[in-house]
């Protein structure tokens, strides 16, 4: 799918915001909803998306949505270094099929990363096993709080 085009409603992550499908979330807001990649890079690896607005990619977020939007990838991310104690921490997102991206609801990946430690590429990893995912979601909410 290209950069441009219809924003579908029964997207995975929209399903998610609407409760339609299970995520293991360690955020939500008004403004956002941070939960576990269930195909995570790596140990830690978390999403963080917009509740509201239908954007499909960064270029679609309202820019009056900007700002507060920017500051929950921001609030994930420090919980997560402060719950997981990486050595780095990858924060990236793709825009459009050629760019990697394959969830067309606008979302940001907080990826940890260890000195030595191999991470899996994007789209690489197998399904993790939910209770594995709650058992790092614990910590990051325990810094969220
Ligand atoms: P992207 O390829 O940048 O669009 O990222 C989409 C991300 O969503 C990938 O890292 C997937 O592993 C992840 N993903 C896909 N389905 C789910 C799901 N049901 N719950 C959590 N993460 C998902």
């Amino acid at each position: 799918m290209s950069l441009h085009g219809t924003y579908d409603d029964d997207n995975i992550f929209a399903k998610i915001i609407r409760g339609e499908i299970p995520a293991v979330k360690v955020y939500e807001d008004d403004v956002a909803i941070a939960f576990m990649d269930l195909f995570p890079q790596g140990e830690g690896h978390t999403l963080v998306i917009p509740k509201i607005p239908k954007a499909r990619n960064f270029l679609e977020l309202p820019g009056d949505y900007i700002g507060s939007f920017m500051q929950r990838v921001q609030t994930v991310a420090k919980a997560v270094e402060a719950a997981l104690k990486p050595d780095g921490i990858v924060i990236t997102q793709f825009n459009g099929a050629p760019a990697g991206q394959t969830v067309y609801h606008l979302h940001f990946h907080i990826i940890p990363r260890w000195e030595g430690k191999q991470l899996a590429g994007h789209g690489q990893s197998g399904q993790a096993d939910p209770d594995d995912l709650e058992k790092v979601a614990v910590r990051i909410r325990e810094a969220l709080s």
